[in-house]
């Protein structure tokens, strides 16, 4: 059987120790996950946890040691930035339990869930989705993934972002409002999980905007720092 057109190439990331890489099936964010993240946004930071997704594609692979280069999106003067660890799944399933869910991890890797600040809080004042503002081309700029057995302690580790040299974001994975066992446990409800997705695991506190020709430099303690410059 062919295509009537050749189709999109797979989306795939590189694995730390490995010549293989790995494809990218979907990518599912975490929305408000950390109380002083969502205090900030005008929330409790006491709600279920909630879900939105970026097109696979939507990843920016920035290598170690290197700098991606994210084009300044269209249509936004308030483009923010949130660090976050992010899960690689390398097996699915339906109705995971969180005392399951660590089997069901392949690695972990550093992104930035970037964010189109302006069109989201329209959206949310007219009740309108949230694609424009999450899930737009290049949104999520990603670094190679490190197989979850030579993490380290990722539940216990600091997560920070740097913009220009100065920190904006500084925080512990263990302040997730639902940790990464929670979040598979609650997201394999919604859907079938399959390997090969990702899950942007939320964002702390301290988002804000940058500008064309800042330079964020993130990371998650155990994992390579993630390094992007607006251009
Ligand atoms: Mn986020």
């Amino acid at each position: 059987m062919s295509y009537v057109f050749n189709p999109a190439p797979v989306a795939a990331i590189p694995v730390v120790g490995s010549e293989s890489l790995f494809p990218v099936h979907r990518i599912y964010c975490v929305g408000r996950n950390y109380a002083e993240h969502a205090k900030e946004m005008g929330f409790s930071g006491r709600e279920a946890p909630f879900f939105f997704m970026k097109p696979a594609d939507a990843v920016l692979v920035v290598n170690d040691g290197a700098t991606g280069e994210m084009p300044y999106p269209t249509l936004t003067k308030d483009l923010h930035h949130e660090i976050e660890l992010v899960v690689a799944l390398g097996k699915g399933g339906r109705n995971i339990k969180a005392e399951d869910a660590a089997s069901h991890i392949f690695g972990y890797a550093v992104g930035l869930d970037m964010t189109r600040r302006d069109l989201q809080a329209e959206a949310k004042k007219q009740g309108r989705p949230w694609d424009i503002a999450k899930s737009f081309d290049l949104s999520a700029p990603i670094t190679a993934i490190v197989p979850a057995a030579r993490a380290g302690d990722i539940n216990n580790a600091a997560i920070w972002l740097d913009v220009n040299g100065a920190r904006r974001q500084s925080s512990e994975v263990t302040k997730l409002i639902w940790n990464i066992a929670e979040t598979i446990e609650a997201l394999s409800q919604a859907w079938e999980l399959q390997a090969g997705d990702l899950i942007f695991s939320g964002t702390p506190e301290g988002v804000a905007a940058v500008s064309r020709g800042d330079v964020l430099e993130g990371g998650v303690a155990g994992l390579p720092p993630l390094r992007v410059k607006l251009v």
